[in-house]
């Protein structure tokens, strides 16, 4: 098919919920994708911070097919080996003692909601608040859309789910003075992502971790975005030395698998009994294997060095463009995971980046986002940055 047939057939019979660019690519490989025209492009989105190492990792796309001619699906009516070793490698390589499996972010935080509710009700306390952050996001399904702090996506939707309370992102004290009683939760990405770059200020994780534990209240780290090495590290909250209680993760989790966990420490984890929660794909057989092979690459291949020194070289170009153009408001981001905020809207530049060649992100409006696989080298950001210059130019 053409990019104009697969945009035609996606018009009349895909439900419109996505602003689409006009383009349908066929192949990829490492921070390549091709158009089905045959044109190339340098892909600074990598699928929404889900191809962490590059498109079709030769590694993950081995296990994959391997995977796919022995056996797919069982069901969790059974033991299932590659779950059972990712769950292994997940928790040998963070805070946490065990982990479930499901098949999205918003699944992940889904899971963990209903775990936070187990927990205090299983040990017979009436808690069941969660305090979030405004402009958070943590999914489309209608517990995870209630815990996004965003009223544009969850206008229509009402009535939402009960329980929740935003508050600013960043402030220690407005979280304090939102707990009471009833508090049980906690819940924040340690850098927002969605809601535009949002890194945690010095001491905000440490605060929260302390506040939370004063008031017996859980703490929840929505690494769904920026875990999998996407700041440096393999999860994000290694950079702040603060352990959450439960932590959920997906995007780059199996190298573009559909996959969701929730991970929890054992004193958490152990409010879920038989029957307390399930997902019928959650943790299959391909999914779980593409990420054992997708996590191995990214511990052994030097993925996690790659990510902070062409991060910081990323970084370090980017700041470099702001002496020139006034309306660049901010840089910010850790590791892979760049906002540049501008004072104009960033949808033209993206589009104008595109015809060029070139992926860029534009999130609330205003922040271009740069989440390039991690794999990207220090000449592909200067390819980029050929790119973006010019087009800022235009701008002027
Ligand atoms: C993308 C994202 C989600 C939702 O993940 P889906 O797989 O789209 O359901 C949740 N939280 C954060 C921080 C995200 O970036």
């Amino acid at each position: 098919m053409t990019n104009r047939e697969t945009i035609d057939l996606t018009q009349r019979f895909v439900a419109n919920t996505y602003k689409r660019f006009p383009v349908a690519f066929t192949r990829g490989r490492g921070c390549c994708l091709w158009d089905a025209d045959g044109r190339e492009y340098l892909d600074f989105v990598a699928g929404l911070a889900v191809a962490n190492l590059g498109h079709s990792h030769p590694k993950v796309v081995e296990a994959i097919k391997a995977q796919a001619g022995r056996l797919i699906h069982t069901s969790n009516l059974f033991h299932i080996g590659p779950q059972a070793e990712l769950a292994r490698l997940l928790c040998e390589n963070s805070f946490a003692d065990k982990v479930f499996f499901c098949n999205s972010g918003a699944e992940a935080n889904e899971a963990a909601i209903k775990l936070v509710r187990k927990f205090f009700a299983s040990r017979g306390e009436r808690r069941f608040k969660i305090i979030t952050m405004e402009k958070s996001f943590h999914g489309r399904t209608m517990g995870a859309m209630a815990a996004t702090g965003q009223k544009k996506i969850q206008a229509g939707f009402e009535p939402l789910l009960e329980k929740f309370t935003y508050v600013p992102f960043g402030d220690i004290q407005a979280v304090s003075g939102a707990m009471d009683e009833m508090t049980a939760a906690v819940m924040v990405e340690p850098i927002q992502g969605e809601g535009g770059v949002n890194v945690a200020p010095d001491g905000y994780l440490e605060g929260l971790k302390s506040a939370c534990r004063d008031a017996g209240v859980l703490l929840i780290f929505d690494e769904v975005q920026v875990g999998m090495g996407r700041t440096g590290t393999l999860f994000a909250y290694e950079n702040y030395g603060v352990e959450p209680d439960i932590m959920t993760l997906a995007k780059g989790l199996a190298g573009g698998v559909p996959i969701g966990a929730m991970l929890a420490t054992d004193r958490v984890a152990a409010a879920f009994t038989p029957g307390s929660h399930a997902s019928t794909f959650g943790g299959n057989f391909l999914s779980t294997t593409a990420a054992l092979a997708a996590v191995r690459a990214t511990l052994e291949e030097g993925v996690l060095d790659n990510a902070r020194r062409v991060g910081a070289y990323l970084f370090e170009r980017l700041n470099g463009l702001r002496g020139e153009f006034p309306f660049i408001k901010d840089i910010r981001g850790k590791g892979l995971i760049i906002g540049m905020e501008l004072t104009v809207p960033g949808a033209d530049i993206v589009n104008r980046c595109l015809e060029k060649g070139l992926l860029i992100n534009c999130t609330g409006e205003t922040v271009l986002r740069f989440i390039p696989p991690l794999i990207v080298t220090e000449k592909e950001v200067d390819a980029m940055m050929g790119v973006l210059k010019p087009v800022l130019k235009g701008c002027v």
